[in-house]
């Protein structure tokens, strides 16, 4: 089959039949020809012809008549019917049209105008396919995202409308009506808007756009524009879409960003934003109380009873907040939940401490009762800081900072507690940010030292080794004590690294001094608890650490505190016995100061007990610490554990613990911590003492 277009022509003279197929072949279409209308008819469907090209005069069926047969024959929507009539015959050419033909052409016209109007009549056929794909694409799009157009004349009135429209407004009867039909679907509280839109556009043929809701509940959004603007004949073209399924989405999403999925309470960004925006003086507001709320039990049960434990003790918490003082109990309140066991209580109208203090106190005793799982129970002591705006903080976050850091101030022991800001308590939380921060660079700037504090060997004053013990000078802050910053590096974790850092700094230095004393000297390093929470960890630091500087393991002693092993694992448990096998020391610090008894010390894999200042600095003045010291020793002896005293300041200290066999000390009495270099230079005097007998 060719692929040219194909003409059926119907005629019923030869001659007529003869000229048509010669103009049509030598045009480049393929004619075939029917002997009157009823051929042509029965040929159409074999033929699917491209163009049909009928004569009016025909015997048996006449063209008007073959028109209509073929018209509504199927696939013949957009077929080009083209009809012959005669010259000057109008009745005949209405007929035509009638019938359903899409053009005529005067018979007896000549055959080349015939090819030119059978071209004519097919490029329009294919400008119109392509324009009705087109507009079926657009249509179909247009429903699919549930927008559409319409017209309205400057008055209002309809002029075209989509089905989508009238679909989306709530069917015809809406649309039919114009701008009116519109305003009516709307919600009541979105009309004005839309009067005001629309008076502006009359008046100065601004375009708008309009997000609004219908009295059903859908939402809508409108955009209109109109060139002609304020010409009085001018149109309004509005796109209008349906949004509810977008509007839906977003709201969900917002929710889920400004809520905490557990509680469903607003989360701490949300908090922020409503509290920012009461605060932000768009309108004078009362004074108002934050109330900062640390419920202690979800982080102990999530270690026994998992997440699910934790998540249950949390949203219980949440509950009896809500139900005593939350915005359940009073309107206006804001209760947010900020993550883990943190909630914050916002009382608007609120700057009596008398108040607010009563307000904790009853969440306190809400609290009180414990939560019970199927195999655990855990109590929600709880502890509250009360930070007033504006006397306390006058910005949101800094408020809400200050009610946590004062929670967070208050005794660990002793349970629940309830407590009030001061601005000690925002000074320290800021200092404690700013040490965090800079924590971060402080190794890479070497920013960290350690200093070295004598350990004298008590019978003789002979010096024995010494304690690691780490220094940070901060360039704006100063000399930080260790016990401030390690605190933070613990919780930052960065105490990982800074301890790997100390590991192979001590063992570097006590190798200088096997070096260049030719003696054995120990070393304590004192390690963190996050450190020992990874025992793998800690035991391939300490070889790297031995092996890099060719210390021999027995002169590396490791210092921890009882705190940190009475809850340690078979891991940890393990990996001590590793490091003694090897030869290193364990040693127990601040002996005294933790909860163990004497005889718990039996089943530790330690070496040696550091007896705690507290009990040393005592000694003198009270006959109780004697006791406790005698007692001390006298377990430490059984167990075989070596006794090292710490702080000794006075000569009576020192000599009450020489008498009493206590092995070693340290303190002022004998050195400060020393620098490297001072520590060096104090085993050369001494060295140097002993050999000529003076020392
Ligand atoms: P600690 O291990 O019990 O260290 C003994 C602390 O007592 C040191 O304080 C030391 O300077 C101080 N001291 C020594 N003799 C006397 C004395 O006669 N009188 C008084 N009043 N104090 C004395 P420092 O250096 O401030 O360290 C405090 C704590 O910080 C240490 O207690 C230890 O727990 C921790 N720490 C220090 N350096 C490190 C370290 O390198 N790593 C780790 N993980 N912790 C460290
Ligand atoms: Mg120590
Ligand atoms: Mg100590």
């Amino acid at each position: 089959m060719s692929d040219k277009p194909r003409i059926l022509v119907a005629d019923d003279e030869p001659v007529a039949q003869l000229f048509a197929t010669t103009a049509l072949e030598a045009g480049g279409f393929e004619p075939v020809i029917a002997n009157d209308g009823q051929e042509a008819v029965e040929m159409f469907s074999d033929v699917r012809p491209d163009v049909v090209v009928l004569d009016v005069m025909m015997p048996r069926m006449n063209g008007f008549e073959a028109c209509e047969k073929i018209r509504t024959a199927a696939g013949s929507m957009d077929l080009p019917i083209l009809m012959l009539t005669s010259r000057d015959d109008v009745a005949s050419v209405s007929r035509a049209y009638e019938a359903g033909a899409t053009d005529f052409l005067a018979k007896g016209s000549s055959y080349r105008l015939l090819t030119e109007r059978v071209r004519f009549i097919l490029r329009d056929r294919d400008n119109r396919r392509a324009l009705r794909i087109n507009r079926d694409r657009l249509a179909a799009v247009q429903s699919m995202a549930r927008i559409g157009h319409w017209e309205l004349s400057h008055e209002g009135s309809n002029i075209d409308v989509s089905d989508v429209v009238s679909d989306i407004l709530g069917g015809e009867a809406v649309t039919s009506r114009g701008l009116p039909g519109l305003r009516d679907a709307l919600a009541i509280e979105d009309r004005g808007a839309l009067d005001y839109c629309i008076a502006q556009w009359q008046r100065d043929g601004e375009s708008f756009r309009l997000d609004c809701q219908l009295l059903g509940g859908a939402h809508i959004h409108v955009h209109a524009a109109s060139r002609l603007g304020s010409d009085p004949t001018g149109r309004l073209t509005l796109a209008v879409q349906d949004v509810t399924m977008l509007r839906e989405a977003q709201q969900e999403a917002e929710r889920l960003t400004l809520h905490d999925a557990l509680t469903g309470l607003p989360n701490r960004m949300s908090l922020l934003t409503s509290l920012g925006a009461i605060l932000s003086g768009r309108r004078r507001v009362s004074p108002m109380a934050v109330l900062g709320i640390h419920v202690r039990g979800p982080e102990r049960i999530l270690e026994s009873a998992g997440q699910a434990g934790a998540n249950r003790a949390i949203s219980t918490a949440a509950r009896r907040i809500m139900r005593t003082a939350g915005p359940e109990v009073v309107a206006g309140r804001v209760l947010s939940h900020l993550g883990g066991g943190d909630f914050a209580l916002v009382l608007p109208d609120c700057d009596s401490t008398y108040a607010a203090a009563a307000i904790a106190e009853e969440i306190l005793t809400a609290l009180n009762p414990p939560v019970e799982g199927a195999h655990w129970s855990v109590n929600l002591a709880s502890r509250i800081g009360i930070a007033f705006w504006p006397q306390d903080e006058s910005e949101a976050e800094t408020l809400l900072d200050a009610s946590q850091a004062t929670a967070a101030k208050l005794p660990e022991e002793g349970g629940s507690a309830y407590g009030f800001f001061t601005p000690e308590i925002l000074a320290r939380a800021r200092r404690r940010l700013e040490v965090e921060a800079d924590m971060h660079g402080a190794l890479r700037r070497g920013e960290f030292r350690l200093v070295y504090q004598p350990r004298v060997h008590l019978a003789d004053l002979s010096t024995r080794g010494a304690e690691a013990l780490i220094r940070w000078t901060h360039p704006r802050l100063g000399n930080i004590p260790p016990l401030e910053f390690i605190a933070v590096a613990e919780e930052s974790g960065l105490i990982l690294e800074i301890g790997d850092w100390i590991l192979n700094q001590a063992c570097g230095e006590a190798a200088r001094w096997r070096r260049e004393q030719g003696r054995e000297l120990n070393v304590s390093v004192n390690v963190s608890s996050r450190q020992l929470a990874q025992p793998r960890m800690l035991l391939s630091t300490v070889q790297d650490a031995l092996s890099r500087h060719g210390l021999p393991p027995e002169t590396l002693e490791i210092e921890l505190t009882e705190s940190m092993i009475i809850h340690a694992g078979p891991d940890l448990l393990e990996v001590l016995q590793v490091l003694r096998d090897l030869g290193i020391s364990i040693a127990l610090d601040d002996f005294g100061t933790g909860y163990s008894s004497l005889s718990y010390l039996r089943t530790l894999p330690v070496d040696c007990v550091k007896i705690d200042r507290a009990f040393v600095s005592d000694l003198g003045d009270d006959r109780g610490a004697e006791g406790v010291l005698d007692a001390i020793l006298a377990v430490a002896g059984a167990l075989g554990l070596r006794t090292v005293a710490e702080g000794i300041e006075t000569e009576a200290q020192y000599r009450m613990l020489a008498q009493r066999g206590c092995l070693e000390g340290q303190g002022y009495l004998f050195a400060k911590p020393l620098e490297p270099a001072g520590f060096m230079e104090r085993l050369a005097t001494r060295q140097q003492a002993a050999l000529t007998g003076t020392g």
